[in-house]
């Protein structure tokens, strides 16, 4: 059995075999329940499909203006790109640069990067610099936010309605589209084309791009499959305790999943097929994660005391914290939006500060409690942060459409580039986390959670 069979679970360092699943299934992880594999194989004609449609609606998107607002027999429309102008004139530039780098140029450049790689894979080709395209395509994938955008786009709707009529256009349905194809698109896993790529390499017998994995013997026979939607059907069988990559002298690639024999447990080396430093676990993690985290607590001060909006119309001018825009929003009748807003805005932020705070104080400590819990908690974490963008992309449309001279006009406030800082610094706290530090437990307790694996999964 060689290493190419293997599959680690990237959340607690369990090995797998990788075992063959019916079509629709995935693979998960028994420890911890992460999301191991898939069934179905990557089909590069609909992948190429869906990242053309999603060109042409970008296009579509970026070149029709997303809402018309009307106000006293005025009119107010803006594109996307406009929107971005306008937030870099006003004085919170910095937010334009994150709107422009989020929601224009990564997912613009993410789909371009797409059909360069799948263009020539589907043609039996491996295109050129095939691994710095991987590397940016898996980097880029967090920092996409069209889906918050589109949330964002309608909260707008809704907050101006009640002062103008307000209404969605061609813009606006072309990104609700858009966002649909990129979810579509960033649900596949990065894995499947690294060895398709591979197998296009081995098949031409060529060593031009990729280098092939070392087939070394997998030292241990009793390596499991994993479970999957099959497996769950079937409570009562029995399961042997789970080994761990660095209990198996494995090592799993960052950069494309590879599982290697780390024979380099002194020296660093690099993968083979994606040319990345292997590394047991992300470097100086809880010193980074501790740093981002704090920073990201000082400036969520600010973020809420200050105004993220000034709003001035005939009646005078009002400013607005994040918590008063709730109010506001719920005053007006909108309350389930009121609560999304809140939720995504003073909520999510705090409750994961505090998540972050809980994990890498108790992955210090080698706890062996709530291993399974943390690791959730980890996922839950990592999985809403980028949501919390919600309320900068709303004040960067609402100074752009609301521009009536003397009747109405939005301004920003400086809270909302410290609220910008918070979202960003957390996302980058639980991305330098290390979740498989959490498995690192003290050898005296090791044997605590295994009693509980049987209950779960
Ligand atoms: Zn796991
Ligand atoms: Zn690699």
């Amino acid at each position: 059995m060689s290493t190419a069979n293997l599959v680690i679970c990237e959340f607690c360092d369990a090995v797998y075999r990788r075992a063959p699943l019916r079509d629709g299934a995935a693979a998960r992880c028994r420890r911890c329940g992460a999301h191991l594999y898939s069934s179905s194989r990557a089909d590069l004609h609909a992948m190429l499909a869906v990242t053309l449609a999603a060109l042409v609606m970008f296009v579509v998107a970026n070149a029709y203006p997303l809402m018309m607002l009307g106000v006293g027999g005025q009119i107010s429309e803006a594109t996307l790109w406009q929107m971005i102008v306008d937030t870099y004139d006003s004085n919170v530039s910095p937010i334009a640069l994150v709107a422009a780098a989020t929601v224009f140029f990564f997912p613009l450049l993410q789909i371009c990067l797409y059909a360069y790689v799948l263009i020539p894979l589907r043609r039996n080709r491996v295109p050129v610099a095939f691994i710095g395209v991987m590397h940016a395509l898996r980097q880029m994938q967090p920092w996409t936010m069209v889906e918050v955008f589109m949330l964002g786009l309608l909260v707008a709707v809704v907050k101006l309605g009640g002062m103008a009529t307000s209404t969605p256009e061609t813009g606006m349905w072309a990104f609700a589209v858009l966002t649909l194809l990129l979810t579509l698109l960033n649900s596949r896993d990065l894995e499947e084309l690294w060895e398709r790529a591979e197998q296009i390499e081995r098949a031409a017998g060529g060593d031009a791009v990729l280098l092939r994995p070392l087939p070394v013997e997998a030292p241990d026979t009793s390596v499991q499959a994993p479970s999957s939607d099959e497996t769950r059907r079937m409570p009562g069988q029995a399961r042997a305790p789970l080994l761990r990559a660095s209990q198996l002298d494995l090592i799993a690639c960052h950069g494309c999943g590879l599982v290697l024999r780390d024979t380099l447990r002194h020296a660093p080396g690099f993968c083979p097929r994606c040319d990345q430093a292997l590394q047991r676990r992300k470097p100086d993690s809880q010193a980074r994660s501790w740093a981002f985290l704090i920073a990201a607590a000082i400036l969520y001060i600010p973020a809420n005391v200050l105004p993220v909006m000034r709003t001035s119309t005939l009646f005078g001018a009002d400013d607005n914290t994040i918590l008063s825009g709730v109010v506001e929003l719920w005053n007006s009748g909108a309350w389930d939006l009121a609560v999304i807003v809140f939720t995504a805005s003073i909520a999510v932020p705090l409750m994961k500060m505090a998540c972050l705070t809980l994990l890498l104080i108790s992955s210090r400590q080698r706890s062996a409690r709530w291993q399974r819990e943390r690791t959730r908690i980890y996922r839950m974490v990592e999985f809403i942060g980028r949501w919390s963008m919600l309320d900068v992309f709303v004040v960067a449309l609402l100074l752009s459409l609301v521009r009536f001279g003397i009747l109405a006009e939005v301004k920003a406030g400086p809270g909302i580039v410290a609220f910008c800082a918070v979202v960003v610094l957390t996302m980058l706290a639980s991305m330098s986390f290390d979740p498989r530090m959490i498995w690192d437990v003290r050898s005296s307790a090791r044997t605590r959670p295994r009693a509980a694996e049987g209950t779960g999964a």
